[in-house]
């Protein structure tokens, strides 16, 4: 039993078409399923990540047309880091600017060059120089629609995130004993917790201390889902945060592309444990992936009404 790290991260936005449009067109993601909010139709839920829509390359988004924008604060997912090749940063610094996205200097973090930006909602992301590999090819084989960004520059997938937390050490007992993290270093107020794997094996505990509460609404993350090799894997995971660690699990929910439990780490922050398995390509051939409106079956009946309420894609 030991996570292989970040399955994917969710998030709540604001409108669904310029949420659609960062992600693809200015970020060179694909949209590996357009599906809607299980508990509530009547809102999408869209997923970006590689070609492949591999667990690690994945960034999901609950957009609500009016949604209030909100605060980033202790006890929440501060910044989704996401992997670039080293040589590309010149080339996404400069897209930034061309795109008008608002963004900060190239700095160090733990040795690493990071370009900080926000999406249009204000949500933190970070481009990480890193010399890993893409698994699937590039994450813009689908975006093959802006040929703007060149495949030796696209995205390989998250690196890692960032939590803003009071304090370090109970929320990284959860990461080093339930899913198998090491302590890598610090870097200021930052300790680095990492799997081992190429993608998505990084989280870092930012500990600031007291600091504002979040206040929920587009911009921020909704929960931090980590990988489970299979249901095995995951009740092995639950029973220690249950039993050694004291955390109340929910009851496995079937997301039909992976079957999740969800938890508060004691930093506040939401946890999901997520399965590999199924996949994306259970709904849909895997070489179109996001071509259609995917519903699952307890909402197939109310297909009709559903599209008529969701805002144009
Ligand atoms: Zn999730």
């Amino acid at each position: 039993m030991k996570s292989a790290g970040i399955h994917h991260v969710t998030a709540i936005a604001g409108p669904a078409a310029r949420n659609l449009d960062f992600y693809t067109r200015v970020l060179g993601l694909a949209l590996v399923k357009k599906t809607v909010n299980f508990d509530d139709p009547s809102a999408y839920h869209l997923y970006f990540g590689d070609a492949a829509g591999a667990p690690g390359t994945i960034v999901t988004f609950f957009p609500f047309e009016h949604a209030a924008p909100g605060r980033v604060g202790v006890g929440e997912v501060e910044e989704i880091m996401l992997a670039v090749p080293a040589a590309s940063l010149g080339f996404w610094s400069h897209r930034l600017i061309e795109k008008g996205v608002e963004h900060g200097g190239i700095e160090k973090r733990f040795s690493e060059s990071v370009l900080p930006f926000k999406d249009p909602d204000g949500m933190r992301l970070s481009f990480v120089a890193t010399a890993a590999e893409p698994a699937n090819g590039p994450a813009a084989g689908a975006a093959g629609d802006d040929a703007a960004i060149p495949s030796d520059s696209a995205i390989l997938g998250i690196h890692g995130v960032s939590l803003l937390i009071e304090e370090e050490a109970p929320t990284a007992a959860i990461l080093t004993d339930v899913f198998g993290f090491d302590k890598e270093g610090t870097d200021g107020s930052r300790h680095r917790y990492t799997s081992g794997a190429a993608i998505g094996g990084i989280v870092d505990l930012h500990a600031v201390g007291g600091f504002l509460k979040p206040r929920p609404g587009r911009g921020s993350v909704h929960h931090l889902a980590f990988r489970a090799a299979n249901d095995a894997d995951q009740a092995a995971m639950t029973a220690k945060l249950s039993g050694e660690h004291g955390r109340e699990v929910t009851e496995q929910k079937d997301r039909k592309y992976f079957r999740s439990v969800y938890f508060r780490e004691p930093g506040h922050v939401l946890f999901e444990i997520a399965t590999d398995a199924p996949g994306f390509a259970v709904d849909e051939p895997a070489g179109a992936l996001g071509a259609g409106l995917m519903l699952p079956d307890q909402y197939e009946p109310l297909r009709e009404r559903i599209e008529a309420t969701l805002p144009e894609l």
